[in-house]
């Protein structure tokens, strides 16, 4: 297992997620030699959205999965669904221009449309709540935030309710803002439970699933051959949908984002009527910063709170000691409220922050039979919804807003991964500075 695996693991143990989710039987593991038309590496919400979607076209469909099905980000993160990318959109108009980049923008807000489709339509039950509130840490911060809210609606035509630092305290119980942004169509939910919902979803569509079923090599060619520790998949095509444990899988994409850790803690049940108290509206909540804290009101009223940032694959000493020094800072009245779990996980940040989908080339030239969907940089809890449904889209050889995402261009981290740590420690260090300037 890598360093980074190890971590990852070590991680999840103390996941809320996990005790709050059955998880019912699982799938077993690969066990010989299968053709099928695509297969698909990791069973995260990425490779398993791309599974519902080409098996509801009737390919034959086959996700190996290292760990179980949402053992990585998509089964253990904030749960936040927010419409838009992880970068501003000026990223997405300075390679793409304005019309192709609000192509893009509502693709985002389809993504939030979808996930309701998906948990009406396959009757998941996963604590959906509608709501997102965006919240300045300074009045320069709620400054920029009313702007951006303002450009939002005239460039992107997606207004959203601005909230002025004298009424902020009518949205949330903290002394820390100066302003915020109510968004009624992105919401929140539990992500596990969402998770596994779609992969029922897409195994009762036809798509067979495997646990426990690591991919060691892929051999490409005009019949890829998909290899694991007890079987092989030979495929028409592949999707790679391994977030950041690709590695040795697929280098060249592997350059192209960095781990970063973040982490969430939540509280026990709060005592009747406070959690309602600290965000009336139940949204999910984050903030402005560039190490930004995050946090939601589950439906038993426990806190989920997520935050700092790690360019370590250490697990953080003392996690909820210090994660609950970030809820007491914001919720001074939670001084009492104990902590039940802490965990983490590894983000796939790419060096703009826009994901980054395409083809690799095929061995003799032109785009091949190898897709990847990676770099959702810490926002893809909505958008690998999309994200699956436009790789079965092209996959399929229909037309869609695959072709749209893969024009993005991409760089890779300077250095392997051991030189390109002292430069992301620099890069955190200096958000970490422009956020305590206010
Ligand atoms: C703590 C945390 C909080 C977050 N909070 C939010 C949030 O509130 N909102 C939001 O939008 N986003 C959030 N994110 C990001 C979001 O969770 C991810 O963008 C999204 O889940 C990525 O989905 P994925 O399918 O690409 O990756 P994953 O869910 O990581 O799935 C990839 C899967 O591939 C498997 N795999 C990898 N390599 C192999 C291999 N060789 N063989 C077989 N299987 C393999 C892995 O085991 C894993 O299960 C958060 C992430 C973390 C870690």
């Amino acid at each position: 297992m890598t360093p980074l695996r190890e971590s990852d693991r070590a991680l999840a143990r103390d996941c809320w997620y996990e005790l709050s989710a059955p998880r019912g039987p699982g799938w077993a593991p690969l066990d010989g030699t299968v053709d099928c038309d695509v297969a698909i590496v990791g069973g995260g919400l990425a490779g398993l959205s791309a599974a519902l979607e080409l098996a509801q076209r009737g390919l034959s469909v086959r996700v190996l999965e290292a760990g179980t099905v949402g053992s990585g980000a998509s089964g253990r993160n904030g749960g936040q669904a927010i419409h838009g990318l992880a970068c501003d959109m000026p990223v997405i108009e300075a390679q793409l221009g304005l019309d192709d980049a609000r192509r893009v923008f509502a693709l985002t807000i389809e993504a939030l449309d979808l996930i309701r489709q998906r948990i009406a339509g396959h009757a998941i039950a996963c604590d959906w709540q509608d709501g997102f509130l965006a919240v300045a840490t300074s009045p320069r911060k709620a400054a920029a935030l009313e702007i951006w809210a303002q450009r939002m609606a005239t460039v992107y035509d997606y207004p959203m309710q601005p909230i002025a630092g004298d009424d902020i305290g009518r949205w949330i119980a903290s002394p820390r803002y100066h302003g915020g942004v109510h968004d009624p169509r992105s919401g929140h939910l539990h992500p596990l439970k969402y998770t596994l919902g779609l992969a029922h979803a897409a195994a009762a569509a036809g798509a067979v699933l495997h646990e426990g079923t690591e991919v060691s090599a892929i051999q490409d060619g005009p019949v890829p051959r998909v290899r694991t520790a007890r079987g092989e998949v030979r495929a028409r095509q592949v999707l790679l949908a391994g977030n950041v444990h690709l590695g040795g899988l697929a280098p060249g994409l592997a350059r192209r984002i960095m781990p970063v850790g973040t982490y969430i803690a939540c509280t026990e049940p709060l005592e009747p009527g406070l959690a309602a108290s600290l965000i009336p509206s139940r949204s999910a909540v984050c903030d402005t910063d560039v190490v930004l804290d995050y946090f939601r009101p589950t439906p038993d009223d426990r806190l989920l709170f997520g935050g700092r940032g790690s360019y370590s694959t250490l697990t953080p000493a003392r996690l909820a000691q210090s994660m609950r020094q970030r809820i007491v800072r914001t919720f001074p009245q939670l001084a009492q409220a104990r902590i039940a779990h802490a965990w983490g996980g590894f983000v796939d940040i790419t060096m703009n922050r826009a994901p980054d989908f395409g083809r690799l080339p095929s061995p003799g030239g032109g785009a091949g039979r190898i897709y990847y969907l990676q770099g959702f940089s810490g926002h893809g809890l909505a958008l690998t919804g999309m994200a699956g449904r436009l790789v079965a889209q092209a996959m399929a050889g229909e037309a869609g807003g695959f072709e749209l995402f893969s024009r993005l261009k991409h760089r890779a981290f300077p250095g392997g991964p051991w030189l390109r740590m002292p430069a992301l420690v620099l890069g955190m260090a200096w958000y970490r500075l422009r956020d305590a300037l206010g």
